[in-house]
């Protein structure tokens, strides 16, 4: 693996970190708001006990029993009342005989002041952390003790540690199931990937007989889709090369046999007459035209398919009808030997974008057949209009016309109705196939129809120029 490729563990173990690290520090900012939370809780308690002593205590007086009823509701608390000389009055959890004076205890001198107040602090008489509050009572208007309430922080320290305990349970058992869900999504993933991969790389070498089951994750399947819908396409396309492979070859054999068996017949050694040596030439040099035909057709085939339209096309704005006319032109001669007139129905100018030459060839492709096909003496009837923003070019004849099952195959490469007729009239059965390419890169259609009396009519829609 190389630069910034990494495999699919990694993004996995990427989310599993950021998920961790997540709550870690989820956890960390909570831990201060939660002690914080305990904290604010207990002092809230801690008061309003202090304001319950204070009311019970009204009448009774203050003794030592007194303290350690105030307290009994809970056993952790523990009630103080102290008074303004600093001398214990009262304790619930200690004798307040044997306590020292409290008058310099920071919460006691803040109450005797007349303040109240939260802290915590250590206590000496019970060895440990205690949170304390003292506020102070008054009597006539006078302050006359300070009553303070605590609680051990021992407990609180105890929750916080359950709660860690907890979290850390907690996240154990996330890291296990993280750990497990991202093992078991990357065998689900990375199974059918790996297989993908595999039939792909087969794929690669040739093998397109590759099937690609439908795996149950979306994308994946879409993915195997893809492939497969790609092997059938190629092999479609495999298909088609063999066969033009084929075809090609069983187009040149025969005119390379001929002329190979003429030139040896020629080259044997025995006397020929000048009549058979003229004959024998002539058809070297048919057979050798037929060559240079199929060459130029399949080279005219590949150049329209080799590259993207915008690179073949010269586009220029023309005149349809002139391009009709210039292409029947150049078909004259061929039309005159057997007697064929031409009719043009066009009223100038229907301008187009084409590219001249190509287009030329396919109106000359199309007017040949015409001639070719046609009985001798007949019209060939050529037409432009124009309608729904398109330009129709027709090129009708009265020849034998298509028979309805051949006119779906018509325009594939070597198609004939009647091979060895097209063969005999100098054919290459790539015509049609030009012609519809080259209609094609123009973006536009042709069609063949049949004519109600005799003959047919081949009719290409191009956008028109506006
Ligand atoms: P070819 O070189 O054989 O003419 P094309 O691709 O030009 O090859 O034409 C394919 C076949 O379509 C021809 O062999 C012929 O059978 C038929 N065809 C083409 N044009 C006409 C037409 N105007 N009338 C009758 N048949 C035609």
């Amino acid at each position: 693996m190389s630069g910034n490729k990494h495999s699919l563990w990694w993004s996995y173990g990427l989310s599993a970190a950021v998920v961790l690290i997540t709550l870690l520090v989820v956890a960390w900012f909570a831990k201060d708001r939660v002690y914080d939370f305990f904290i604010q809780h207990m002092r809230d308690e801690l008061q309003s006990r202090a304001i319950t002593v204070d009311q019970a205590i009204k009448g009774p007086g203050i003794s030592s029993a007194n303290c350690k009823v105030l307290a009994i509701s809970d056993p952790d608390m523990r009630v103080t009342i102290i008074n303004t000389a600093g001398v214990v009055l009262c304790d619930s959890t200690a004798d307040s005989t044997a306590m020292d004076n409290h008058g310099d205890r920071p919460e006691v001198s803040r109450a005797l002041a007349g303040q109240k107040g939260a802290k915590i602090r250590f206590s000496t008489t019970l060895q440990t952390s205690m949170l304390y509050h003292a506020m102070p009572r008054y009597e006539s208007g006078k302050i006359t003790a300070a009553i303070r309430t605590a609680l051990p922080l021992t407990s609180i320290n105890d929750l916080l540690d359950q709660l860690y305990r907890q979290f850390l349970f907690l996240l154990l058992v996330m890291l296990a199931v993280i750990c497990i869900a991202v093992v078991y999504s990357y065998r689900k993933v990375h199974h059918p990937l790996q297989e993908i991969t595999d039939k792909a790389n087969d794929m690669a070498q040739g093998d397109l007989n590759i099937s690609i089951p439908d795996y149950d994750i979306t994308e994946i399947a879409e993915l195997g889709d893809m492939l497969n819908h790609m092997a059938r396409q190629l092999n479609r396309l495999e298909n088609l090369r063999q066969d033009f492979v084929a075809n090609v070859s069983h187009e040149l054999k025969t005119p390379v046999a001929t002329i190979k068996g003429y030139v040896e017949t020629l080259l044997d050694g025995s006397e020929h007459s000048p009549d058979d040596l003229d004959n024998f030439l002539r058809i070297v040099h048919k057979q050798n035209d037929r060559l240079a035909d199929i060459v130029d057709d399949l080279l005219t085939l590949s150049r329209l398919e080799s590259a993207p339209a915008a690179e073949i096309l010269d586009l220029h704005e023309h005149d349809a009808c002139d391009l009709l006319k210039s292409s029947a032109d150049s078909c004259q001669a061929r039309a005159d030997a057997k007697g064929i007139t031409f009719s043009l129905d066009c009223d100038s100018p229907m301008p187009v974008r084409i590219d001249y030459s190509l287009m030329t060839q396919a109106m000359v492709n199309l007017i040949d057949n015409a001639i070719k096909y046609s009985h001798p003496n007949t019209r060939i009837s050529l037409s432009v209009d124009a309608s729904g923003g398109q330009i129709h070019i027709g090129v009708c004849d009265q020849g034998p016309g298509i028979p309805e099952q051949h006119i779906s195959r018509l325009f594939e490469r070597f198609y004939r109705i009647d091979k060895s007729r097209s063969r005999r009239i100098g054919g290459t059965g790539l015509g049609l196939a030009i012609v519809k390419h080259i209609i094609q890169v123009h973006e536009g259609r042709v069609k063949v129809v049949n004519n109600r009396g005799a003959g047919c009519c081949f009719i290409i829609d191009l956008e028109q120029n506006t």
